[in-house]
């Protein structure tokens, strides 16, 4: 007998428990799930540990707390001079991304989204009801060809209803540039679409900077943004995010989030409040970190033989092994005592990401230095 509903179909568990159980099951370097090995900024712990005594441990406000929602507002002001018209606090940018295509998307409707991808848009919206409409991004530059791109919504004949954008992009660690940014916007408007533009990673830019796509002409009254202290303060576990923009686009999103959690992590809301008011001294150094990081590793895939692709944000980098990335990775423990991811998971067409792996940059230097030394030698 079959139980579960066939929505479910192909989905079964993700790459990323996957390839973490297989870290653990080896003692391999865990450089696939991406994860930072160091809690965030002290005075952030402290502040959650200070909501705690001081007895915020009770529901929060379906939107959020205020203070984080101040918070959020103030950040998208002072950093990219948006002003939007509301914002709602989600369990993570995971929630955020479900909330909002389950408000957005009719069934049948089809979701433009750029692959590779992360991997919770093809569930959800396959959990809406919707296809993903994928555009490809090919190694080794990654970038987005707004030829492509215009031939994906006209391809989707009319169903085209959402764009679910991600800069900095997590696998390949792009930062779309201006010109591929305002090829997006002008589709948007063009075929009056709205974007949801997962930003998680807007702080982790090494190169070039983050533009958020609000800030293009047309897009602030058709944009979603999402965000969380995930990345930015290297608090994955708190799994506090936010959704900013248009009034009407937030309250669907909120509508559908009050039936998901209703409301979670009060105290860690109040702490993500602190997180965001803290100056930008811990952004940089942060990103000088990882910075450093992502070069040792991309000189260790270098002299290992295999080729390493540009990565200008987020904490991961790619490699181009030149055999099949799947069976790469699960021969990398015993051969390296790494691991690292598929690249290939995260794209339909599996040609395009056949032999890419992901590395996850975001551990101690010494770690990332051991893992340098285990793949240059390997
Ligand atoms: N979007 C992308 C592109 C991500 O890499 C992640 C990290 N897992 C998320 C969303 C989810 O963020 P959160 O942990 O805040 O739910
Ligand atoms: N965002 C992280 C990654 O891409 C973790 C994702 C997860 O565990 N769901 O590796």
């Amino acid at each position: 007998m079959k139980l579960a509903a066939t929505r479910l179909t192909g989905l079964g568990t993700t790459i990323f428990t996957e390839m973490t159980l297989l870290a653990q099951r080896t003692g391999a370097i865990n450089l696939g799930q991406g994860f930072p090995d160091q809690d965030g900024p002290p005075e952030v712990v402290e502040a959650a540990a200070a909501a705690l005594r001081a007895g915020h441990n009770q529901y929060a406000p379906l939107a959020g707390v205020p203070e984080l929602r101040a918070a959020v507002l103030e950040h998208q002001r002072r950093h990219y001079g948006l002003e939007p018209e509301d914002v709602l606090v989600t369990f993570g940018a995971t929630e955020a991304i479900a909330a909002a295509l389950l408000a957005l998307c009719e069934p049948g409707d089809e979701v433009i989204v750029i692959e590779p991808y992360y991997d919770s848009y093809a569930a959800c919206i396959a959990f809406a009801g919707a296809r993903r409409r994928p555009v490809t991004l090919r190694a080794p530059g990654f970038a987005l060809d707004p030829g492509e791109l215009r031939a994906a919504v006209r391809a989707a004949g009319g169903a085209a209803r959402v764009l679910l954008l991600n800069s900095p992009h997590n696998p390949t660690g792009r930062v779309l540039t201006a010109q591929e940014l305002s090829a997006v916007a002008e589709v948007c408007v063009e075929h009056d679409l709205v974007c949801v533009s997962d930003e998680v990673y807007e702080h982790l830019v090494y190169e070039g900077r983050h533009i958020p796509v609000a800030t293009l002409p047309g897009m602030a009254s058709r944009t979603l943004t999402i965000s969380s202290v995930g990345k930015s303060f290297s608090f994955t576990g708190w799994k506090v995010g936010w959704c900013s923009g248009p009034r009407e686009l937030v309250a669907a999103a909120r509508t559908v989030k009050q039936y998901l959690t209703f409301a979670g992590g009060t105290p860690l809301q109040h702490a993500a409040a602190t997180a965001l008011g803290l100056g930008d001294e811990h952004l940089r150094a942060l990103r000088e970190q990882l910075r450093a990081n992502r070069d040792t590793l991309a000189a260790a895939i270098a002299a290992a033989g295999w080729r390493p692709l540009a990565a200008a944000g987020t904490y991961f980098i790619n490699a181009d092994v030149g055999e099949d990335a799947a069976g790469f990775c699960a021969a990398l423990p015993q051969r390296c005592g790494v691991v690292a991811i598929p690249t290939s998971a995260f794209y339909d067409d599996r040609e395009a990401g056949r032999s890419l792996v992901r590395f996850a940059f975001c551990k101690r230097p010494e770690v990332i230095a051991e893992a340098a030394s285990r793949l240059a030698g390997g």
